[in-house]
């Protein structure tokens, strides 16, 4: 899904000659990943499936392993005949992944090491929108730096840290442009928790959370592998991540995929974009609190102000009381939802004739509710009809899929470039101190 290439074979195809260091990181990256694909090789079986020199190749693997990044993993018989030859395969125990997440109304967290173990992973309700930026870095940067701890006493130290926001974010500055459910206008995120983060060098990059969801859900997910698929989270905004041909469409300026400001009612109500009748503003999540509970201050005109809030989790339980209740004004909400959910669902399958819609965050939780609406309303707006197969399916990922998505982001950085990871690895005591 991300830009995977061959580096060296694709160095020797331009017409430029790559530098020294960039051909050296070149290949300790085509050699990583060769190891990631294979599991356990010997430095003969890695040079003749790469094309290197057998001495790049022992020399590439003495950097590797001084970087902590492979380990010999004793002897490997080649055929019948000939001495036994070392293997070597992915170490990366102590280099770590951290996804995070900060959303409407919680910050999500996911530590993996560099083979995807995960080390930590958790949901904090937070209140995102009524904080505003400066209280929302702060805990941010509050909660990335206790989360380091940890993965620290777990054996690994962050090699680089994704954030994703439900936003327009300007990747290659590490800046939210625009986050209008948490009222975000140019934010320089990347440098301001570099900031709250003091002198750790740890790599941070921004991205949109659809982006991240939809790279977990093509990873990871229900529909993995599916070369067209869309992705929607399900959260009080809704964004699409959208994959075409097995790549992630990010457009000319990397703002694509904001279908919750698909105008859909033009007579409907106001969106926390400033603009009326928004996709989002019939199916986010804050749109069916307010229709099915009323009574309940919830969306994007109200701040909750110091009273701690509540994880979405936790609110569509409520939701699913209702239902098993039989509350009929709850039952007709999420109904609602439904259709809309299938009306916009339409619009997509129009324009991008997607496999599979996979619906995240809260519609993943409700889906046995929204999905027969959905996909009735679907069938009836699509031009291809029957013709163009499409369905819903519920997330598994739930509400950690865009931090799940970071965490394996930063891993695909760091087997792009290797030598981002300090050599000789620090070792840490159980209390997190360097020893
Ligand atoms: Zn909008």
């Amino acid at each position: 899904l991300t830009q995977r290439q061959s580096p060296a074979r694709s160095a020797s195809g331009l017409a430029q000659p790559l530098g020294h260091a960039s051909l050296r990181r070149a290949n300790l990256a085509l050699v990583l990943r060769h190891l990631r694909e294979e599991g356990s090789c010997s430095r003969a079986d890695i040079a003749d499936s790469t094309g290197l020199h057998r001495a790049t190749v022992s020399n590439l693997m003495a950097e590797l392993l001084e970087r902590g990044l492979v380990r010999e993993v004793g002897t490997e018989r080649a055929g019948a005949i000939g001495r036994p030859r070392r293997a070597v395969a992915l170490d990366g125990a102590h280099v770590g992944a951290l996804g995070m997440e900060i959303n409407v109304d919680y910050i999500a967290v996911h530590g993996t090491d560099l083979s995807g173990r995960v080390l930590v992973e958790r949901r904090i309700g937070f209140d995102a929108m009524g904080q505003g930026p400066d209280r929302s870095l702060a805990e941010l940067g509050r909660v990335t730096r206790r989360v380091i701890g940890d993965m620290k006493r777990a054996g690994a130290s962050p090699g680089g840290i994704v954030v994703g926001v439900p936003g327009l974010v300007d990747s290659g500055r590490g800046v939210v442009a625009l986050a209008p459910n948490l009222g975000w206008h140019g934010l320089p995120l990347a440098d301001r928790l570099r900031e709250e983060l003091g002198g750790l060098q740890v790599p941070v990059t921004v991205d949109n959370d659809a982006n991240l969801a939809a790279l977990a859900e093509y990873t990871s997910g229900v529909a993995a592998g599916t070369s067209d698929m869309v992705s929607l989270t399900g959260e009080v905004g809704v964004g699409g991540g959208i994959i075409v041909g097995g790549r992630l469409l990010r457009g000319a300026d990397g703002f694509s995929g904001e279908v919750g400001h698909l105008p859909v009612d033009p007579g409907g109500s106001r969106c926390g974009c400033g603009r009326v009748g928004c996709w989002e503003t019939k199916v986010g999540f804050a749109a069916l609190v307010r229709s099915a509970t009323p009574d309940q201050a919830y969306g994007q005109d109200t701040g909750h102000g110091a009273a701690p809030t509540p994880d979405p989790e936790e609110r569509v339980r409520e939701i699913a009381r209702g239902i098993a209740d039989g509350d009929e004004r709850t039952m007709g909400a999420v109904a609602e939802v439904g259709r809309w959910l299938g009306l916009g669902g339409s619009i997509l399958v129009n324009l991008f004739n997607p496999r599979v819609i996979v619906i995240g965050g809260y519609f993943a939780r409700l889906a046995e509710q929204l999905i027969p609406p959905a996909q009735a309303e679907l069938e009836q707006f699509v031009i291809a009809g029957p013709a163009a197969r499409c369905r819903f399916m519920a997330s598994n990922l739930g509400f950690g899929a865009a931090s799940r998505g970071a965490a394996s982001m930063v891993v695909d950085h760091i087997m792009d470039d290797p030598t981002a990871i300090g050599s000789a690895p620090v070792a840490h005591n159980i209390a997190g101190q360097r020893i």
